[in-house]
C-alpha cells in the first residue's frame, strides 16, 4: 500500500517537469484536436465498398488515393507528387478474383465409383491472389518447401517428378529468420512467395496448393495458366492422411536434417480458380508535405508513412479496416492537427501514403527510387495495422535508439500506453513498407498494435475488430514526437 502511494506521488510529481520540456499550452491543446471520433472516420471512409477493397491499380484504389489527396489539400498541406500533382505514379500489374473457385479432394472407392470433398472458402481455402484462371486436376506431390538451392546442396524437386502434377508445399524455407541473419540469409532469396511461384511452373508443375493458412495474399507473381491456391490444416491432413507419412514429423525432418521429404500422395485433388489479370496496371502513392521553416534544418525530413493499399476482392471484399485503414487513419489525424493549428517545424514533414504495400512492396521502391528529399536526410515512422488492442508495438525501436527516445519520452509524459519496441528480423524481405528503407539504410521504426481479436488478410479484418481509442491515442504520440523530432536541435540519425 505504502509503496503504491510512493509511486503515483512521484508519478503526480514527474508529469507537470516533463511537459513543460515537450511542448506549451497550445501545443497541448492541438493534441487535443486529435480525436477516436474524427479517426474512425477515415476508417469507415478507405473501408466503403465503392473503394473495392483498395487493391493497387484498380480504379476503386485510386478513387481512395483521391479521396485522400483531397482531405489533404483542404487541411493545408503541399503536394509532393510528380510534377505537382499528389501522386507519385508506378507500374503495378493485378489480379482480379471472382466468385467461382473451388477446391475438390477425389476419393476413389473400391468399386470403381468415388467420392469427393469440396473445401470451403475461407475456413478451409482462399483463392491464390495472383492465381492464374483456369481448372486443373492432378496428382499430388508433397514438395517440401519448394526450394531449389544447388549453393547450398537442397533440392526439394530432386526426388520427384512433378511434371502435369500439383504440389504442395509449405511458406517460408527450412531455416527461419529468427535463427539470426548468417543462418537465414543463405534462404532468404528462396523463401520469397514469387521464388517458389517461379521454381514450381518450372518444374513443371500445373498447381499448387500453398499451405500458406487459408488467407488472401497478393504479394506473388502472376504466370500465365499457373493455377494456385491457399490452404490451411484441413487439407494438408487430408492429402496426408493414408499415405503412412505423419505430416508434423515430415517437416520436423527436414528442419533438423536439411534433407528434403519430398513424395507423391497420389491424392487427386481439382483446383478451380476463376481470376483476371491486369498487366498494365498503374498505381501511385499519395504525398503531402509541411515543409520545414529551418533553411538548414527544412532540408531533412521525417516521414510519416502508412500503406494505403489492400487487398481487393479475393472473392468478395476484404475491408482492411485494421491493415491498414487503421494507420492511415492516424497518419491523416497528426497531418491535420499539425497543419490546421499551424504548428512551427523546423524539418520538413512528409506523409506518405503507400500504394502496392500488399503487392510486394512497391510503393515504397518507387518512393526509394525517386525520392522527395535526400534519403541520407530521412527517418520514417511507418505504421501497420494500429487499430487494434490496448498495446503499442515498434519493429526496429531498439535498432534507431535517438528516434525510439522521442517515442518513449512522449509515452511516458502524456499517452501512458503499454509500449514495447525490438530489432527488425525481416532483413529486407518485401514485406513491410519500412523493410524496404531499411534496407537502404533509412533509420526507420514500425509501429503496430496489439491486445484484442485481429483478423489478418480475411474478411473479418472490418469495422467490429477497430478500437478507436488505441487510435486516437497513436495519433497524439507521434504528433507530439514528430513536433519534437522535426524541432530538435540535436541529429536524429
Ligand atoms: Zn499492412
Amino acid at each position: 500500500m505504502k509503496k503504491t502511494m510512493l509511486l503515483l506521488i512521484l508519478v503526480l510529481v514527474a508529469v507537470p517537469g516533463n511537459g513543460q520540456e515537450s511542448g506549451d499550452a497550445a501545443l497541448l491543446k492541438a493534441m487535443h484536436t486529435i480525436s477516436s471520433h474524427d479517426l474512425m472516420g477515415y476508417v469507415i471512409e478507405q473501408t466503403d465498398e465503392k473503394y473495392e477493397g483498395r487493391l493497387t491499380g484498380t480504379p476503386g484504389y485510386q478513387m481512395c488515393a483521391e479521396w485522400l489527396a483531397g482531405e489533404f489539400e483542404e487541411w493545408g498541406l503541399a503536394p509532393g507528387g510528380d510534377d505537382g500533382s499528389w501522386f507519385q505514379w508506378f507500374d503495378i500489374p493485378y489480379t482480379l478474383v471472382y466468385p467461382d473457385c473451388g477446391l475438390t479432394l477425389h476419393m476413389p472407392l473400391k468399386d470403381g465409383s468415388g467420392l469427393q470433398k469440396h473445401y470451403r472458402y475461407i475456413s478451409e481455402y482462399m483463392p491464390g491472389s495472383t492465381s492464374g484462371n483456369g481448372t486443373v486436376t492432378g496428382e499430388v506431390v508433397y514438395a517440401g518447401y519448394g526450394i531449389t538451392a544447388p549453393e547450398l546442396g537442397y533440392d526439394d524437386y530432386s526426388k520427384v517428378d512433378v511434371k502435369g502434377k500439383i504440389i504442395l508445399i509449405e511458406s517460408e524455407a527450412p531455416v527461419s529468420p529468427s535463427a539470426g541473419p548468417e543462418k537465414f540469409n543463405p534462404w532468404y532469396e528462396h523463401s520469397f512467395h514469387q521464388s517458389k511461384l517461379a521454381n514450381a511452373a518450372a518444374h513443371g508443375a500445373i498447381g499448387m496448393i500453398y499451405n500458406y493458412g487459408p488467407i488472401a495474399n497478393p504479394n506473388n507473381a502472376y504466370i500465365e495458366d499457373f493455377i494456385y491456391v491457399h490452404v490451411g490444416d484441413t487439407i494438408v491432413r487430408d492429402i496426408f492422411a493414408g499415405t503412412g507419412l505423419n505430416y508434423e514429423t515430415v517437416v520436423g525432418e527436414i528442419k533438423t536434417t536439411l534433407k528434403p521429404r519430398s513424395f507423391n500422395t497420389k491424392k487427386v485433388v481439382t483446383v478451380k480458380m476463376s481470376t483476371q489479370h491486369f498487366p498494365d496496371g498503374r498505381g501511385s502513392n499519395v504525398i503531402g508535405v509541411l515543409s520545414g521553416s529551418d533553411p538548414e534544418l527544412g532540408k531533412e525530413a521525417v516521414i510519416i508513412g502508412a500503406h494505403l493499399d489492400h487487398l481487393g476482392k479475393c472473392y468478395e471484399i476484404i475491408p482492411g479496416a485494421n491493415d491498414n485503414a487503421s494507420a492511415v487513419a492516424v497518419m491523416m489525424g497528426v497531418a491535420r492537427a499539425l497543419a490546421e493549428n499551424k504548428i512551427t517545424l523546423k524539418r520538413t514533414v512528409i506523409f506518405l501514403s503507400f500504394g502496392a504495400e500488399e503487392q510486394a512492396i512497391v510503393g515504397a521502391k518507387a518512393y526509394l527510387d525517386d525520392p522527395l528529399m535526400p534519403l541520407e536526410k530521412s527517418v520514417l515512422l511507418n505504421m501497420d495495422g494500429v487499430g487494434i488492442g490496448h498495446s503499442i508495438r515498434a519493429a526496429a525501436g531498439l535498432d534507431f535508439p535517438v528516434l525510439w527516445s522521442f517515442i518513449e519520452e512522449v509515452n511516458n509524459s502524456y499517452i501512458h500506453r503499454p509500449l514495447s519496441a525490438n530489432h527488425f528480423p525481416n532483413h529486407g524481405r518485401p514485406r513491410l513498407d519500412a523493410a524496404r528503407f531499411l534496407a537502404v539504410g533509412v533509420p526507420s521504426i514500425s509501429f503496430s498494435t496489439f491486445g484484442s481479436a485481429n483478423y489478418y488478410h480475411v474478411p473479418l479484418d472490418n469495422l467490429d475488430i477497430i478500437k478507436p481509442e488505441i487510435m486516437e491515442d497513436l495519433a497524439q504520440l507521434l504528433f507530439m514526437a514528430v513536433v519534437n523530432m522535426a524541432n530538435s536541435s540535436s541529429p536524429l540519425r
